[in-house]
């Protein structure tokens, strides 16, 4: 196996397969390292959710962008997505109400299928859904979820139609530089080198950006989720929701069941190699708790399972994305627990800043990795409280 490749991309997590392809597409062979095997990060933990109400419209755009991909996922990538239709809901207080026709009017703006709906409308939707709580609400028709493992593992094989080669088992230790620009990185593998290397390392990226000597702002984010057999009379697809309320997510999963993410208590600065087998304690009592305040008949469910995992986060709770430090050296983490749904149009914009000098598809410039230098946060003009707190 050649050692060289026209870029490294250190991470085989969502995002660095689909750089890979992206790359590939435009004639770069990449090297993907990956300390453990394909998704073993935040990906494989990943609830899956795909939506594109986000309060900044950067967000929105790579979330519309990289529904195209999830639309028609065996034409433009191949394989299965496991994208599964069931419309998305957001929730919020009376606070937010303001905030959320703002943000339904900048969706619709670029193109978005979102529109306002009331409580009787959502109790259409899902009869079994509490409603006296909220005036408005928004709704994406086309909306869902889908399967993070098959993602990853079918742009992974799309990237290898390119030439991409994953490398798994395999970690970094170091990155080497030579007259102030990266040339490669050694690994428990050995040495490979590349005038290009990508930092697509998630919960991982700070001490990857610490070996090319680049203090990056992102910390790690620990997240759990909970898994409930849910009683017969409610059924196996039934809207995707983000119910700022209740501070929580959840949406159907195969098998009858109901997966559950809160977005309060979610630690940051542990070590991202802590246990995630099982959420921490106390989680699942909470979740369950919450799910019965939006759904009561959920009270007749039970549990099925719990697991944690960890993402990096930044500042602002936003990516960061772009070059950093040595010449040829570029970030592409931070996704701050919402980075699965962007990761196509992401890998798309990073494959263009990488060849070409800057993205066109979208504009990801306000993601820059120096931003934080400049004490200049990504602000949105109908902001939510922040999405963890
Ligand atoms: C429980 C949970 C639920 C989530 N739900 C959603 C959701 O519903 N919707 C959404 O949009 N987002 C969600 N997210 C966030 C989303 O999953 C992440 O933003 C996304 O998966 C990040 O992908 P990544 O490729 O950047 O990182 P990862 O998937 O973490 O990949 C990074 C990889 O780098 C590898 N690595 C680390 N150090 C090294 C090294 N030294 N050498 C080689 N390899 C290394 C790791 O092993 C890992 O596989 C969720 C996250 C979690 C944890």
């Amino acid at each position: 196996m050649s050692n060289t490749a026209d870029a490294i991309i250190i991470g085989g997590g969502i995002h660095g397969a689909s750089l890979a392809f992206h790359l590939g597409q435009r004639g770069l062979k990449s090297l993907v390292l990956e300390k453990k095997t394909l998704a073993a990060g935040a990906t494989g933990r990943s609830s899956g959710l795909v939506r594109m109400h986000y309060d900044l419209e950067p967000e929105s755009r790579l979330a519309w962008k990289s529904f195209e991909y999830f639309r028609h996922w065996k034409d433009i990538i191949g394989g299965d997505s496991g994208f599964t239709r069931t419309g998305f809901i957001q929730l919020v207080s009376e606070n937010y109400e303001e905030a959320l026709r703002g943000n339904v009017a900048m969706h619709q703006r670029i193109g978005i299928p979102s529109l306002l709906i009331d409580p009787e409308d959502v109790r259409r939707l899902a009869p079994f859904f509490r409603t006296d709580d909220f005036n408005v609400a928004a709704y994406e028709p086309e909306s869902g979820y889908a399967d993070p493992n098959a993602v990853a593992a079918s742009l992974m094989d799309a990237a290898k139609r390119f030439g991409a080669r994953l490398v798994q088992d395999c970690a970094v230790t170091g990155i080497q530089l030579a007259s102030g620009k990266v040339s490669g990185v050694s690994t428990s593998q050995g040495d490979f080198s590349a005038p290009i290397i990508v930092n697509a390392a998630g919960a991982w990226a700070q001490s990857i950006a610490a070996m090319a000597g680049v203090d990056l702002s992102v910390d790690t984010w620990r997240h759990d989720v909970a898994f409930v057999r849910q009683p017969k009379s409610i059924p196996a697809n039934y809207p995707t929701v983000i119910d700022n309320i209740h501070s929580m997510y959840f949406r159907s999963e195969t098998g009858g069941l109901t997966l559950i993410g809160l977005e309060d208590k979610n630690p940051i600065g542990e070590s991202p190699d802590g246990f995630t087998d099982r959420a921490q304690p106390g989680f699942v009592e909470r979740a369950i708790e919450r799910i019965c305040e939006r759904i009561p008949s959920m009270e007749n469910g039970d549990l099925h399972s719990d697991q944690g995992g960890y993402d990096g986060i930044s500042p602002d709770q936003r990516a960061i994305l772009g070059q950093i430090g040595p010449e040829g050296f570029y970030a592409q983490c931070g996704f701050s627990g919402t980075g699965f749904k962007i990761a196509p149009a992401v890998g798309l914009c990073m494959s263009e800043l990488i060849v070409d000098g800057a993205a066109k598809t979208v504009d990801i410039s306000p993601f820059d990795p120096h931003r934080f230098e400049r004490g200049d946060l990504l602000k949105a003009e109908h902001a939510y409280e922040d999405i963890w707190h």
